[in-house]
Order: structure tokens, then C-alpha cells, then sequence
């Protein structure tokens, strides 16, 4: 876990975004799925793992309905305290555009490899089970995102 590659990306002087550090893992481990409003609109899913949170840029609305599937996209992991972080970007920054909670609440990890993460979530949103795996035949950073 690192979170060096999301320090260097990001002028804290110039966003309002934490610069956080890694923290201990809670023993409530969360969710939150951010509305990010950038050069493209896309959906942040991230999960609470290991004291920072994973995170996915999903390029269409997450998936509702038993079955559906997302393409999600790999970004760098994010501090813990990003989880209560929305606002503005500012122009010129990394992702600047307006952010905005679009739902989170409770995550609990059932199955984790390197390759594949189930869960479940507690959202207002969200509920039920989901899975995100790596497909092998896919880009390095493209996973998909599951409702079972
Ligand atoms: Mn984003």
C-alpha cells in the first residue's frame, strides 16, 4: 500500500483534496462511490483495504441489476480520508472538476486474491453483493465491476 503515486499527482496547495497517510485498517471497514464531473464523467468506486482505499474509475453508472457488468479502471490508492472528501478540483489540477458523493456505507471483504476482490456492500445505493476482477486477457489496469 502506497500512497505516493496520489501525493505526487495532486499540489495541496492548490486542491482541497487530503493528502492523508495510510491508516489503520477499521475495524468497519467502508465504501464510497464519488460522482467526479472531469474531462470525462466517471464514478470513483473505492474500497476501504489495508488502511487506504482501492480505487476504480468507472466509466458508466455502477451496475444495479443482478448481472451487470462495468468496466473499471485502476487508479492510484487514495488516503482513508478521502472518503468524506467532495468539492471542487480547480482547474489546471489533477481531475479538477466537481466531485460529489454519489453513495457509500458499509463494505465487508468476503474473497480477495491479487486478481479478483468479493464484497458486499451496505450503500443507500448499492446493496448486496459485488465482485471486481482482473480479467487476464485485459490492460493491466482494466477490471470489471459485477452485481451478483
Ligand atoms: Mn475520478
Amino acid at each position: 500500500m502506497s500512497l505516493t503515486t496520489y501525493q505526487k499527482k495532486r499540489k495541496f496547495t492548490k486542491t482541497l483534496e487530503p493528502k492523508g497517510k495510510i491508516a489503520k485498517g477499521g475495524k468497519e471497514p467502508i465504501f464510497v462511490i464519488h460522482e467526479h464531473w472531469a474531462s470525462h464523467h466517471h464514478y470513483d468506486l473505492r474500497l476501504e483495504i489495508e488502511g487506504v482505499l482501492k480505487s476504480w474509475a468507472v466509466p458508466k453508472s455502477p451496475p444495479k441489476k443482478a448481472g451487470e457488468k462495468r468496466l473499471a479502471i485502476q487508479v492510484e490508492d487514495h488516503p482513508l480520508a478521502y472518503k468524506s472528501f467532495h468539492g471542487i478540483i480547480p482547474e489546471g489540477q489533477y481531475g479538477a472538476g466537481k466531485v460529489e458523493i454519489w453513495d457509500k456505507g458499509k463494505l465487508e471483504i468476503t474473497e480477495k486474491t491479487t486478481n479478483s476482490i468479493k464484497f458486499i456492500l451496505q450503500g443507500k445505493k448499492l446493496k448486496g453483493k459485488f465482485g471486481i476482477f482482473h480479467p487476464p486477457t485485459f490492460d493491466k489496469k482494466s477490471w470489471l465491476l459485477v452485481k451478483k
